[in-house]
């Protein structure tokens, strides 16, 4: 997702614009978002720009023990630094890590959200994906699995 900054990098330090997310702007190939709700704040800073964001995703999932498809509701909370170029240049620390997933830079006055976005997904994601916790599995309708309680003999 590319962010236009408009006139945020020309605005004074500390200057904060808002930006509403769509529910249809967060495409990611690795994951089905349905939907996507939530807000982005930008906020200028000296080395560029300062990124929060609070959204709400909801992904289509397949539950692993039914492996029937379910809505995954997914909270992400970024909270990323967006560096000038030419600052990412004048720090060789920085500059060295250029390629690396957790380093964001400013391109044609844009920020690109994604790589961030599809990190706090596998963040958040939970290591088990359950359509509901309760969930059987796959119940085969001829072999229904059985609500009795076993009765302890042992005991009896
Ligand atoms: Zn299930």
């Amino acid at each position: 997702m590319l962010l236009q900054l408009g006139d945020l990098l020309k605005s004074a330090t500390g200057t904060k614009k808002i930006h509403e997310v769509f529910s249809d702007e967060i495409i990611l190939d690795e994951f089905d978002i349905v939907s996507s709700s939530g807000l982005i704040w930008l906020t200028k800073i000296n080395m560029g720009v300062w990124a929060t964001t609070k959204i709400l995703l909801n992904i289509t999932s397949t539950c692993d023990r039914c492996l029937e498809k379910y809505n995954q509701v997914i909270n992400i909370e970024s909270d990323d630094i967006f560096y000038h170029f030419d600052y990412l240049g004048k720090n060789p620390e920085l500059y060295d890590r250029i390629d690396s997933p957790e380093i964001f830079y400013i391109k044609d006055n844009m920020i690109e959200l994604t790589e961030s976005f599809r990190q706090n997904i596998l963040v958040n994601m939970p290591i088990k994906l359950l359509c509901n916790l309760d969930c059987q599995g796959i119940v085969n309708k001829n072999n229904r699995i059985s609500n009795t309680k076993l009765i302890d003999i042992e005991n009896r």
